[in-house]
């Protein structure tokens, strides 16, 4: 069992705009929809 627990991912939040960026369909996004800012990569599950 690798997976954390939890399992409800946590919203985004913009860099530049402070909005709250929730996942859709568990796809995260890559920009920002209000001001278009790229978004920092999530922290991903280093071996
Ligand atoms: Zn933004």
């Amino acid at each position: 069992m690798c997976f954390r627990p939890g399992g409800v991912a946590k919203p985004q939040e913009c860099p530049n705009c402070k909005k709250k960026i929730a996942s859709i369909g568990g796809v995260k996004q890559k920009v920002c929809p209000f001001c278009k800012t790229p978004l920092p990569a999530e922290d991903q599950a280093e071996k």
